[in-house]
């Protein structure tokens, strides 16, 4: 249920229905965003007594939440989230791009790949320093080395950075150098995991599990959000079919879905959904089109020496010509 005080509440009178609804055995979060503030009314079994807290100072409307998601749910805030890093905002409908290679590799190719997707207009930088890889035998990133290039990078570039966090133990160092963290496809139904990104500062980008549905990825990031972390950015990446003409197939009708539910910006990922380089422009602009909130394309300027995912990744003028075509779609669609 969702409580929605009146434009000029006082924060006595807001601080009243909390603690009224916790007296009552419930959880009561305050949602930010707006002009105005709203209260969530959390862990109630069964309905709760709208009539109860409608007779409080300055309470507007009471309203009953039917999705279990509460905290990502439109029913709960109207209007789109928007998460500022650096010059970028997700969810304004403006269109930032994060660029960069699957992994960090070493400070040279970070740095050349990263200056040459910021010509090009990337917002943010990506690149993985611990890497999820389905063979033990495959590299697994540079890991605290990887993040202290990422370092470099934004203080040679003023780029943000975005990296994935694997596990709970290396969270606090991840944190520490990372504007943006990531919480890739494997892990989107670690509950332990999404439960200490609810406790960080820094966004996260919660990747969709490969196979999860669109409820089973709003409940993810319910998870991050009950922990009191709002800014969650969802990221559509490709979802495993019995297709081997891609590796993944880009769920496109999931952007307009999960816009419709959620509150949260939507991005997407066309590289890891495509596989192959000859895929990810049209996969970036068949996104555009149908409204993504942001796109995450790897680029790699020695793609055939990549660590990973050197198939997927765009050469630098490959990313120049899809974020001129990108602007051209997104222009199109805005006019
Ligand atoms: C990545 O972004 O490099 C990555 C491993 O992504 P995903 O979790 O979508 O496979
Ligand atoms: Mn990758």
């Amino acid at each position: 249920m969702l409580v929605v005080m009146k434009k000029a509440a006082t924060e006595a009178n807001i601080q009243a229905v909390v603690d009224a609804a916790e007296k009552r055995g419930y959880v009561a979060r305050p949602i930010p965003g707006g002009d105005r503030v709203s209260i969530g009314i959390l862990y109630n079994k069964g309905s709760v007594d709208s009539g109860y807290f409608l007779d409080f100072e300055d309470v507007k409307e009471v309203i009953s939440v039917t999705k279990p998601y509460k905290l990502v749910s439109r029913e709960i805030k109207k209007e789109n989230t928007l998460i500022k890093v650096g010059d970028a905002t997700f969810g304004d409908g403006s269109l930032p791009v994060i660029a960069g290679p699957c992994a960090i590799e070493s400070e040279e190719q970070a740095l050349t790949i990263a200056k040459a997707v910021k010509k090009s207009g990337a917002l943010l930088f990506r690149g993985g320093a611990f890497k999820p890889r389905t063979s033990p035998y495959s590299f697994q990133g540079l890991g605290e080395e990887g993040l202290k290039i990422l370092a470099k990078v934004r203080e040679e570039t003023g780029l943000p950075v975005v990296t994935e966090v694997m596990d709970c133990e290396n969270f606090a160092i991840v944190e520490e150098y990372a504007d943006v963290v990531q919480i890739g496809t494997r892990n989107m139904q670690n509950y332990s995991l999404l439960k200490r990104a609810g406790k960080s500062k820094r966004p996260v980008v919660l990747k969709r599990g490969m196979s999860a549905t669109l409820q089973e990825w709003l409940m993810a990031a319910e998870y991050i959000m009950e922990e009191g972390n709002h800014n969650v950015i969802l990221c559509e990446r490709g979802i495993r079919t019995f297709v081997k003409h891609s590796r993944n197939t880009l769920d496109l009708s999931v952007i307009l879905a999960a816009k419709k539910e959620s509150h949260l910006p939507v991005i997407v990922d066309p590289s890891h959904a495509a596989g192959v380089r000859s895929q990810v422009i049209p996969l970036a602009l068949a996104s555009t089109s149908v409204g993504a909130d942001a796109l995450m394309i790897e680029v790699h300027h020695k793609p055939k020496e990549a660590k990973s995912d050197g198939a997927q990744s765009l050469y630098p003028e490959q990313f120049e010509e899809c974020m001129q075509k990108v602007r051209s779609i997104h222009s199109l669609i805005n006019s």
